[in-house]
């Protein structure tokens, strides 16, 4: 038996700056096991057809929180980044517009315009209605019944593939409404309006996949980090993973609904994890060159299975495209494919409650969940450093986490 004073299991970009904000804080008692052969989770990256792609989706670094980049860059320094100003699209209609749809009406033809300003007119939130309680309904009362049709509920029934009814909306609550005056002054005016999307500037490595800084902060661990090694069992009451690694405590970032087939899990915490649902993201690569100088390209089409398609010779080297289709929609294989099983932890409307609740048993068994799949959020790769380095920082100073 091995024992430590913290076992983190997984080393995606949350395992992996949880180690290394602990080693940077003097603790050395740790260990990292991570069930692939290289670390980084969703944001590995892969060699194909000569250039990089990242096999867990395309991955763009925001470049808004300090402490995030400070550790990024000790392992992958700025001049190794190429900054990009970002350029996004939605095909619809035929055409390629600027994303987002509704800041950019006025790239339209004239009697297109009308139709969607149209739809904002008649929105819910322009007009005062009250905010409704399923995704679905909120689409519509969002952005109004054309723009919903034609864009938005396609859209998130591709990359879903669930009943739009199920899922919740206390995750769009950042979302500002959208302003019929402003929407129609920009059409008049020829220009969007409104704030700049979220990587509205990203940076992307110039010479590698997004996934070689997580790969060098997970060689760096050096012995403290384990890969190849799936975590197969967990006695909860010792808290030894896998027979043979004894720690005080444990941090997780796998999925929680892995937990009940490996651990003696108490039948509460079991069926709380039943609510716990996830979508799989299958990534396509394909030779052929695009015409654009959009970075990727959002597809609400529902004739076509995947939902966004990124050029990646517009932001790294190579050529060719990937597409990301929901793993249910996914057609016959017909070159390189790489399948997330783990991609989206789902926002469904009993998700809260039930996390709160496996939360709150788990932190009692000195379980702490930690990242996307430990506390079931969507969140990018910045905000999964962000909370390691938190989670490293307040073990430190002895505070309650
Ligand atoms: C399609 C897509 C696009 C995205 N685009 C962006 C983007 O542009 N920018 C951005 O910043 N973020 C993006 N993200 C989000 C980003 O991928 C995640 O925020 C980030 O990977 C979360 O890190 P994590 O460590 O919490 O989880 P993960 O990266 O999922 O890491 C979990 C780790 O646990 C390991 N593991 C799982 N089960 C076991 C087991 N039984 N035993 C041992 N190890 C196990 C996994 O192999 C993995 O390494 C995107 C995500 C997706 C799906």
């Amino acid at each position: 038996m091995k024992t430590y004073k913290y076992l983190i299991l997984g080393a995606g970009p949350s395992g992996l700056a949880l180690a290394h904000t602990l080693k940077e804080l003097g603790e050395e008692s740790f260990l990292v096991i991570e069930k692939e052969a290289v670390a980084g989770g969703l944001c590995r990256s892969d060699v194909v057809d000569g250039a990089p792609l990242d096999i867990g989706g395309g991955h763009f670094l925001d470049v808004k929180r300090k402490e995030v980049l400070d550790m990024v860059f000790k392992f992958l320094p700025r001049s190794e980044w190429q900054e990009y100003k970002r350029i996004s699209k939605i095909r619809i209609r035929g055409i390629e517009i600027d994303y987002p749809l509704e800041a950019n009406l006025w790239q339209f033809p004239v009697a297109d315009q009308v139709d969607f300003l149209e739809s904002i007119a008649q929105a819910g939130c322009v007009r005062g209605i009250p905010t409704p309680e399923s995704f679905e309904e909120w689409i519509t009362w969002k952005l109004g019944e054309r723009i919903a049709q034609e864009y938005m509920l396609p859209y998130n029934k591709k990359i879903w593939s669930t009943d739009l009814n199920r899922i919740g909306i206390y995750w769009l609550y950042k979302l500002p409404d959208v302003s019929f005056r402003e929407t129609l002054q920009s059409c008049l005016e020829g220009k969007p309006f409104g704030t700049l999307p979220a990587h509205g500037v990203f940076l992307y490595p110039k010479e590698y996949g997004y996934g070689e800084v997580w790969k060098r902060m997970g060689d760096s661990l050096g012995e403290q980090l384990i890969t190849n090694t799936e975590i197969s069992s967990i006695d909860i009451v010792n808290r030894v993973v896998n027979g043979c690694f004894k720690a005080e405590t444990i941090f997780t970032t796998i999925p929680w609904t892995i937990w009940p087939s490996i651990s003696n899990l108490p039948d509460e915490i079991k069926e709380e994890i039943t609510r716990l649902e996830f979508s799989s993201i299958d990534v396509d690569y394909h030779t052929e060159d695009i015409q654009t100088d959009a970075h990727w390209i959002y597809e609400p089409d529902e004739h076509l299975s995947f939902h966004r398609l990124l050029c990646r010779n517009n932001f790294t080297r190579g050529r060719g495209y990937w597409t990301e289709t929901n793993s249910r929609r996914a057609l016959e294989k017909k070159g390189w494919r790489y399948r997330n099983k783990y991609a989206y932890p789902l926002n469904t409307r009993e998700k809260p409650d039930a996390v709160a609740r496996i939360l709150q048993w788990a932190g009692q068994n000195k379980i702490i969940g930690v990242g996307r799949w430990g506390t079931w959020e969507h969140m990018n790769s910045d905000i999964a450093v962000s909370m390691g380095i938190e989670t490293g920082k307040k073990l430190w100073k002895g505070e309650v986490l």
